[in-house]
């Protein structure tokens, strides 16, 4: 299960309210009683079970609105965020892996076996036609960011997001303003290519013309297919994706959205914060740990994947924020006249109603 959760190892990124919370269960267990913890909040104590919150004998779980408490005290301020499909569906991005979904019948014309063998190298080699028709419909430019990209984004713009990790390989978070450092595109991306003979890198820009021509990108140095750095079956993730060793034990909050955990090796990261971490779940449904290893202090906020996000944000009393923020990237857009997809559902939610996808 990736890295052994409560060992910090000396980390100087403890904070004080770790410490607290450490202290409090402590206490919980029965030791250092009489130990005054030094910053006990509500919810930090609602975290632990110590009773005066909520009215069920002390047994309360922690709760969305908890973790925005926590948040807007700023007790959580190392947030690690894990991103899945269920994000960019909201944008309209096709599930290229579902039989029946528009880009698999685009596929059909090229009688692929099964569609898992657009990510596979060696039919890749024998035949790239089908891989480059999905990357001609996932090259950055066709989809928009929505409501939980721009999430995430202020979350940055507010300094607490350490990292985010994403499964997706549409490249919005990048869109959403999320700087390249501060992600980590698990399963590869169509903003950079490789030259499949020379191994040189090229930024995916430089193809663009290619793909939305369906010419197969070539080497300008070697003349060898250039495919996109997305990370094909038997491939190795991409390095970036070992930051996973540092960031997961700093992280004092993780975030789980639109994902159902079953791709391995980044689903097993979600156990790999520390013990006292929050871990809150915004999905359609309950998957991984928090089906089969709940911990105390995690919160599944199910349903509808932006609405979720939405609850959240107003929560953070966040929402005029980011509005503002949602509307000024939309001008940008509307400045480069590309898309705009005014009929997307996800759109309708730039002017939510006060009680819209609240509990
Ligand atoms: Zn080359």
């Amino acid at each position: 299960m990736g890295i052994p959760g409560g060992s910090l190892r000396g980390s100087p990124l403890t904070g004080s309210s770790l410490a607290a919370w450490r202290s409090l269960r402590e206490r919980g267990r029965g030791g250092g009683a009489g130990t005054r913890p030094f910053s006990l909040s509500a919810a930090a104590g609602a975290i632990l079970g110590l009773g005066g919150w909520g009215d069920d004998g002390g047994k309360q779980r922690l709760t969305l609105r908890d973790v925005a408490e926590l948040m807007r005290k700023k007790e959580c301020r190392r947030v690690v965020v894990m991103a899945g499909a269920g994000i960019s569906t909201p944008s309209g991005i096709p599930d290229f892996r579902s039989p029946g979904s528009g880009l698999y019948s685009n596929l059909e014309q090229y009688n692929i076996p099964y569609p898992e063998a657009i990510f596979e190298l060696t039919y890749f080699f024998i035949n790239p036609k089908p891989f480059f028709t999905l990357a001609k419909e996932l090259y950055p430019g066709n989809y928009r960011p929505n409501y939980a990209h721009y999430f995430l984004r202020l979350l940055h713009d507010k300094g607490l997001l350490l990292r985010l990790y994403t499964q997706n390989i549409d490249g919005l978070e990048r869109v959403a303003g999320i700087p390249p450092d501060r992600l980590v595109e698990a399963h590869g991306t169509f903003a950079t290519a490789s030259c499949t003979v020379c191994r040189r890198n090229f930024p995916g820009e430089d193809f663009r013309g290619d793909v939305m021509a369906d010419r197969v990108p070539r080497c300008p140095v070697c003349t060898g297919v250039v495919k996109p750095d997305i990370v094909f079956f038997g491939e190795e993730l991409p390095q970036r994706f070992f930051l996973h060793v540092a960031d997961f034990p700093m992280a004092d909050l993780l975030f789980v959205i639109g994902t159902s955990l079953e791709v391995e090796p980044f689903a097993s990261l979600a156990g790999a914060v520390r013990g006292s971490v929050p871990r809150v779940l915004i999905n359609r449904d309950l998957v991984g740990p928090f089906a089969w290893r709940q911990r105390h202090n995690d919160v599944a906020q199910l349903g509808d994947v932006v609405s979720g996000v939405q609850a959240l944000v107003e929560l953070l009393g966040w929402s005029q924020e980011l509005q503002t923020l949602i509307q000024k990237e939309k001008e940008k857009v509307g400045r480069d006249k590309t898309w705009l997809l005014d009929s997307n559902p996800a759109f309708r939610l730039f002017s939510p109603s006060a009680d819209d996808g609240l509990e």
